[in-house]
């Protein structure tokens, strides 16, 4: 089945992606044009176009996220020297592809405010 969704097309494999961690609801993979040394997004299986578009049934599935982000950032050996998690989300906050995912940004220190 074909999905108009970027990212649902690549949880169904439709297109090709370097996978970082899969299970029932949370795919990582790395971002195609990285940012950082390190720059891995994870994604939850079930579309869900921005964190905007969550609502309060979604909570376990947004802890699951955010603590997937926080193993993987570890096995990416990120967690000593810290790391950034990210979720743009629309226009303002320049969200270009609209299903939800976490940036993990690492291997170089970050600056703030980011542009
Ligand atoms: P956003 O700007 O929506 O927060 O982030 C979207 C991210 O998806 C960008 O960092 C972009 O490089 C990444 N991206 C867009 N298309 C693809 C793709 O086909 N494969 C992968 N691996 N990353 C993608
Ligand atoms: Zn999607």
């Amino acid at each position: 089945m074909t999905s108009q969704c970027l990212f649902c097309r690549i949880i169904a494999g439709e297109i090709p992606s370097t996978t970082i961690y899969s299970d029932d609801h949370v795919y990582a993979f790395r971002d195609i044009n990285p940012a950082a040394p390190a720059h891995i997004l994870v994604i939850p299986r079930k579309h869900l176009s921005s964190i905007d578009d969550a609502q309060n049934e979604d909570e376990a599935l947004l802890g699951k996220l955010m603590l997937s982000a926080r193993a993987i950032a570890r096995s990416e050996g990120l967690s000593e020297h810290g790391f950034r998690l990210v979720i743009n989300t629309g226009d303002d906050g320049g969200q270009t592809v609209h299903h939800l995912h976490v940036h993990i940004l690492g291997g170089r220190s970050m600056t703030w405010p980011p542009g």
